[in-house]
């Protein structure tokens, strides 16, 4: 699978250099090197990554003659909190020191440190401590902005440093949500197939094989990543790796995030959970949920005879652009709703348009089934899965109710232009119907409730 990065690192656009593997920390002088050249280097970390890594990682890059600054290290406690004035505080420590920033940490301290060095146009390096999440090496930092989560603008490190050993030890909470972050690439893959198949956003095959091409391998062996195993923690620290240059490849988050994403995205931007323990509701804990609820929502979609569809039916039932803007309206939070209009009018179509769409997803439809049903894991089985990573399943696990999870269904359709197949489902008129038949009596959320 290196060969895999190799590839991908020709085609991304920050990012220069990875290493990955058992032990990549002892060779940090090389790539630093390498990729900076002579500068000095100063390691930011906080309490907890300074002892796991950061000081292994300045007496390596002394050990290979790098100048180092004395590191800048975050408290312990409170824990740290990707929110906005840390990066303001670190970009004003940074801009006094000058040294390329190594971040050592996982996905906070990497987000704080990409936007701080994003703001000062200073390129960075950042030491993995953790499987968490994809964020390593895709541009974007999600930062809360008064209390919301929110993705700020940021290049991507130029130098990526994934330490297998370090990474395999980290809490094991922490690998789960890594896992969840990967296991969402099983659904966005096959929203990706819907918004080809109706030309909504082309397929670009070499990146579809980056993300899609190791995900199965990476997926296999959720219980040796309970267990810390460090092969196993490697293939998906490399799945989510590739996941992020993929995303720079493409120039969006497209190959790594669906409607998956989207259940995850409305709930960080109403900040739900924010005072729970941050890692309890990891950004990867969130896609895990609103995958298996995207794949169950699959499931009842197949059932549809959707060749011999009625499109008459369905264009009459679609919101007109008042009704639509309406709808959005009466469904989220003020701070939300401008953009969410925005958004979902983005993608709203005039009646001509949707019964363009609908015709060809009814002569595609004998050849699209098959391709999403191999695409995709049974919501079941995408439980058995993540439980055995140890990561969350149901809506429950993460201390939503069940009114306010059932309502994302709708809801999260409306927050980004990206077409899914909430998008699909709303068109056909089938968004409500399916979703009621989830939680009635037989459904798969009924079962569990
Ligand atoms: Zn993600």
């Amino acid at each position: 699978m290196s060969d895999l990065i190799e590839k991908a690192l020709q085609t991304s656009t920050d990012t220069k250099a990875v290493l990955a593997g058992e032990q990549a920390i002892d060779s940090v002088a090389e790539v630093f090197t390498a990729t900076f050249g002579q500068r000095p280097a100063v390691v930011v970390g906080d309490e907890r990554t300074m002892a796991v890594a950061g000081n292994a990682v300045i007496e390596a890059l002394k050990a290979g003659g790098v100048e180092v600054a004395d590191p800048y290290v975050f408290p312990g406690d409170p824990e740290l909190y990707a929110k906005y004035e840390n990066c303001e505080l670190l970009r004003d420590v940074l801009r006094d020191i000058d040294a390329v920033p190594l971040a050592v940490g996982a996905g906070t301290l990497n987000d704080i440190v990409k936007r701080a060095s994003g703001e000062l146009d200073r390129p960075y390096l950042v030491v993995c401590t953790a499987a968490s999440m994809d964020g390593y090496t895709a541009f974007g930092s999600s930062i809360a902005v008064d209390g919301y989560k929110q993705t700020l603008n940021c290049p991507a490190p130029a130098a990526c440093v994934a330490d297998w050993t370090v990474m395999a030890a980290a809490p094991q909470v922490m690998t789960a949500s890594g896992y969840g972050d990967l296991l969402g690439k099983v659904p966005a893959g096959a929203d990706w197939i819907i918004a080809d198949a109706l030309g909504a956003e082309a397929i670009d095959d070499y990146v579809w094989g980056l993300v899609q091409g190791p995900l199965r391998a990476s997926l296999a062996k959720p219980e040796a990543l309970a267990a810390g195993d460090v092969p196993a923690t490697g293939e998906l620290a490399e799945g989510l790796v590739m996941s992020g240059l993929a995303m720079q490849a493409h120039e969006s988050s497209r190959p790594a995030s669906g409607a998956e994403h989207q259940f995850s995205h409305l709930w960080e931007m109403e900040g739900h959970g924010v005072d729970i323990k941050p890692r309890r509701l990891s950004h990867g804990f969130k896609v895990a949920v609103g995958s298996v609820a995207v794949a169950a929502l699959y499931e009842r979609f197949f059932e549809r005879d959707i060749a011999n569809l009625d499109v008459d039916a369905a264009v009459a039932a679609y919101p007109d652009a008042a009704a639509m803007e309406a709808r959005s309206r009466a469904a989220h939070q003020p701070h939300l709703v401008e953009e969410v209009v925005v958004q979902t009018m983005a993608k709203h179509l005039t009646p001509e348009q949707l019964r363009e769409r609908l015709e060809l997803l009814k002569s595609l439809w004998p050849t699209l089934l098959p391709k999403l049903q191999e695409q995709l894991i049974p919501a079941a089985e995408l439980q058995r899965m993540l439980r055995a990573a140890g990561a969350p399943a149901h809506p429950y696990d993460i201390e939503l109710t069940w009114p306010e999870f059932k309502a994302t269904y709708q809801r999260a359709q409306m927050i980004r232009k990206r077409y899914t197949v909430l998008d699909l489902l709303l068109e056909l008129n089938l968004l409500d119907e399916l979703v009621e038949e989830l939680f009635a009596p037989g459904g798969f959320w009924a079962e569990q409730e």
